[in-house]
């Protein structure tokens, strides 16, 4: 696929109720780069992003994307499984058969990566909701992703643990080459990505540069009542 994270061709998904949530959408992410999702509520902005990790299957059209693929869910407590933050980052290292030694370096990288290595045997329920969603990158990163998916992360937390996930997002897609595809809500993050999407009623309907992106998300909020 070249430099290519995702590349996807002509996608179309519907429900079972025959309600097409997706219609032909093709869009491209290349490695190193961090791009948005936007739309108004119900544009089908989860149900693509479900497409693209594999938890939906599309009725026609390819998705080519780079693997492992980590996913970010809007509220971590649907995600993170484990009674600590080292035990959960290991958790989704399990069926990869590695060595003791080589799963706590990968944990280890994993943490620091996302600023967390000295909670590593925190609880999780002692954690605020930033580090919880830090955690669930965290497990993404020690599977070694090269695509992360992150559908809200930032929906339950206060302004300054949203500057600082979506800043630290930024910095780990560009150190580390993989592709991010973050959906929000959240105009102001625009400013850390790369590129963004508008999705409208199931169909790419614009992208590319932020700004401009915003201006039309926000006509299309002021209308849509
Ligand atoms: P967004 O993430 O942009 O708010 P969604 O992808 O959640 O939009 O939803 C897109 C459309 O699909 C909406 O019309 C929604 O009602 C519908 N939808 C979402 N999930 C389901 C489901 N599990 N079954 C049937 N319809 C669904």
């Amino acid at each position: 696929m070249g430099q290519l994270a995702i590349k996807v061709r002509e996608l179309n998904f519907h429900w079972p109720s025959g309600e097409t949530a997706i219609r032909s959408c093709s869009l491209e992410i290349p490695r190193g780069e961090f791009w948005m999702l936007l739309g108004i509520n119900g544009s089908g902005k989860s149900t693509l992003l479900r497409l693209l990790a594999g938890l939906l299957a599309p009725h026609s059209g390819e998705i080519g994307i780079l693997h492992p693929v980590g996913f970010v869910f809007q509220n971590p407590d649907h995600q993170l499984v484990m009674p600590s933050v080292g035990a959960d980052v290991a958790f989704g290292l399990v069926e990869e058969k590695l060595s003791p030694a080589t799963i706590k370096k990968r944990v280890e990288e994993a943490l620091s990566a996302v600023n967390l290595l000295s909670l590593q045997r925190r609880p999780i329920y002692a954690l605020s909701g930033g580090q919880k969603q830090r955690v669930a990158i965290a497990g993404a990163l020690a599977r070694h992703c090269s695509v992360l998916l992150l559908d809200e992360p930032t929906a339950l937390l206060d302004p300054d643990s949203q500057v600082e996930l979506v800043s630290s997002v930024r910095s780990l897609v560009k150190s580390r080459g993989i592709a991010a595809l973050w959906v929000t809500h959240r105009l102001d993050e625009l400013n850390y990505c790369d590129g963004a999407f508008l999705l409208e009623k199931g169909a790419l309907v614009d992208q590319g540069d932020p700004q401009r992106l915003k201006k039309r998300l926000m006509n299309l909020e002021g209308n849509k009542s």
